[in-house]
C-alpha cells in the first residue's frame, strides 16, 4: 500500500472530481485488482475563498490552508497536495507548516516541460496565475519563458473558468475561445501550452491545441502517486 494522501480540493469541486477519478485509475494502473487510494479529500467551501481571492484577501486564504493542512496531517496524511493552481499563491506558507512533503503542482508541471524538451510554453489560467509572479516564476527557476495571453483574452479566459468551468459547464463558444487564443500563443512562439487551471482539460485537449499540451491536473496527480508509492 502507498502512503496516505492528504488533498486540499473544493476550490472548485469540479476540479476535486477530476483529481479523484485520476487519482483512483492512476493506483489502480500501479497496483492493478480493486485497489483505491489511501486518500483523504478535505472539500473546502470555495465561495468564501473565491471572494476573498477577488478582495486580495491572501492572508485569510493562507492561515485557512495552513490550517486545513495540519489537520490533514494529523488525520495521518503522510504526503499533502493542494488541487489547484491558484492556491499555490500561498504554497509556501503552507509547506513551511507542514513536516511530511508537500507535491508542488508547478514544480511537477516544470519537470514534465523540461523532460520533454519544451523551453517557451503558453500559459492558460485565471488571472491571478498568469498575471502574479508565484507560479511563472516557478517555472522560469527551471529554465523555461512563459508566455501569457493579452489582457483582454486574460480576461475573457478568467471569466469563463469561474462561471462555467468551475461549475461544470462547457460550452462550444467558450471551447472556440480557449482554441483562438490557444493558437494565438502558439502563433507569438510557445512550443508548447499548460492548461495552468485544474478544470482547463474540460475544454482544451492534444486534440484542440496547436502545440502539446501539459494538463496540470493529470501531471499533478501522476507526480502525487509517485511521491505516494516512493
Ligand atoms: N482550480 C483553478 C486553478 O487551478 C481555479 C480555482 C481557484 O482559484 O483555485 O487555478
Amino acid at each position: 500500500m502507498g502512503k496516505r494522501i492528504g488533498l486540499l480540493g473544493g476550490m472548485s469541486a469540479t476540479s476535486s472530481q477530476l483529481y479523484y477519478a485520476e487519482l483512483c485509475r492512476l493506483t489502480q494502473a500501479h497496483c492493478g485488482g480493486l485497489t483505491s487510494p489511501d486518500l483523504i479529500l478535505r472539500s473546502l467551501d470555495f465561495e468564501p475563498i473565491e471572494q476573498w481571492m477577488r478582495a486580495g484577501e491572501w492572508d485569510q486564504i493562507g492561515n485557512l490552508l495552513i490550517r486545513e493542512a495540519k489537520m490533514l496531517e494529523s488525520a495521518g496524511a503522510e504526503v499533502i497536495a493542494l488541487a489547484t493552481n491558484t492556491m499555490h499563491k500561498v504554497a509556501e506558507s503552507v509547506q513551511a507548516h507542514l513536516t511530511v512533503p508537500f507535491v508542488h503542482i508547478a514544480e511537477a508541471t516544470a519537470a514534465s516541460l523540461v523532460a520533454e524538451g519544451h523551453r517557451r510554453p503558453g500559459l492558460i489560467a485565471t488571472k491571478f496565475t498568469m498575471e502574479q509572479s508565484f507560479y511563472t516564476d516557478r517555472l522560469a527557476a527551471n529554465g523555461l519563458e512563459t508566455i501569457v495571453p493579452d489582457e483582454a483574452a486574460r480576461g475573457l479566459i478568467n471569466d469563463i473558468i469561474f462561471t462555467e468551468l468551475c461549475k461544470g459547464l462547457v460550452t462550444k463558444e467558450s471551447q472556440a475561445t480557449y482554441m483562438r487564443v490557444a493558437a494565438n500563443l502558439a502563433f507569438d512562439g510557445a512550443d508548447s501550452l499548460i492548461l495552468g487551471c485544474t478544470e482547463v482539460g474540460l475544454i482544451l485537449n492534444a486534440g484542440n491545441s496547436p502545440v502539446p499540451v501539459f494538463d496540470t491536473t493529470t501531471i499533478h496527480c501522476g507526480a502525487i502517486i509517485d511521491a505516494a508509492f516512493s
